[in-house]
């Protein structure tokens, strides 16, 4: 199974994708925390990305495309993988296509999660009491927000266009929502 999983921050993808990994056997690969392994390591990428990611603002693309590129070329992804966070824009995401050919690989799906903006402040507010991310604190979350809104929502599109959209409901316990994308992608990946 090949899967991304979409969304606004604050919906749920990571916990979602922990879940999802187990249930499907494969990589749950998150470049947000690529990148903070990066900056805890205080490699030069990683400094380079802290700038970026303490304003609420994009990594650029080529920096993301390079190291998923990396990445996706290690064995642990050949049984199939979770991406979470990548793409977020439409050069990750025509990128990402290109990767996929030269591997010869395919998408199954890309799960959109989905939550209302009131919704994911609050929990992205009472997540950054005990997360420790510099970037979770209100002027930062109401950037990263604008960002969602005008570089990743169109990802939308292009993978509903694609025919590998599946939307979900983001609202609601852990356990009903993993059910829920499991469902969704039960149908999908029938078709
Ligand atoms: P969120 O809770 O906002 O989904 P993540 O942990 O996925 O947070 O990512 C944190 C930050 O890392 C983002 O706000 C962004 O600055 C950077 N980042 C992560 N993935 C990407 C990407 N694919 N392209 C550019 N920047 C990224």
């Amino acid at each position: 199974m090949r899967l991304i999983l979409l969304g606004p921050p604050g919906v749920g993808k990571g916990t979602q994708a922990q879940r999802l990994q187990d249930h499907y056997a494969i990589v749950h690969l998150s470049t947000g925390e690529l990148l903070r392994d990066e900056i805890a390591d205080g490699t030069d990428l990683g400094l380079h990305a802290k700038s970026f990611i303490d304003q609420g603002l994009l990594v650029p693309d080529q920096i993301l495309l390079d190291m998923m590129n990396g990445r996706l070329q290690h064995t642990d992804c050949e049984a199939g993988f979770l991406l979470d966070g990548f793409p977020r824009t439409i050069p990750q995401a025509e990128g990402l296509t290109g990767i996929l050919a030269t591997l010869d690989q395919a998408l199954n799906a890309v799960v959109c999660l989905t939550a209302d903006r009131e919704e994911l402040i609050h929990r992205l507010l009472l997540r950054g009491k005990t997360s420790g991310r510099t970037d979770d604190n209100l002027a930062v979350i109401r950037q990263r927000l604008d960002v969602y809104r005008q570089q990743t929502e169109p990802l939308i599109d292009y993978y509903r266009a694609n025919g590998l959209l599946v939307e979900v409901s983001g609202l609601g316990t852990i356990p009903e929502i993993t059910e829920r994308i499991i469902n969704a992608l039960d149908i999908q990946c029938l078709e």
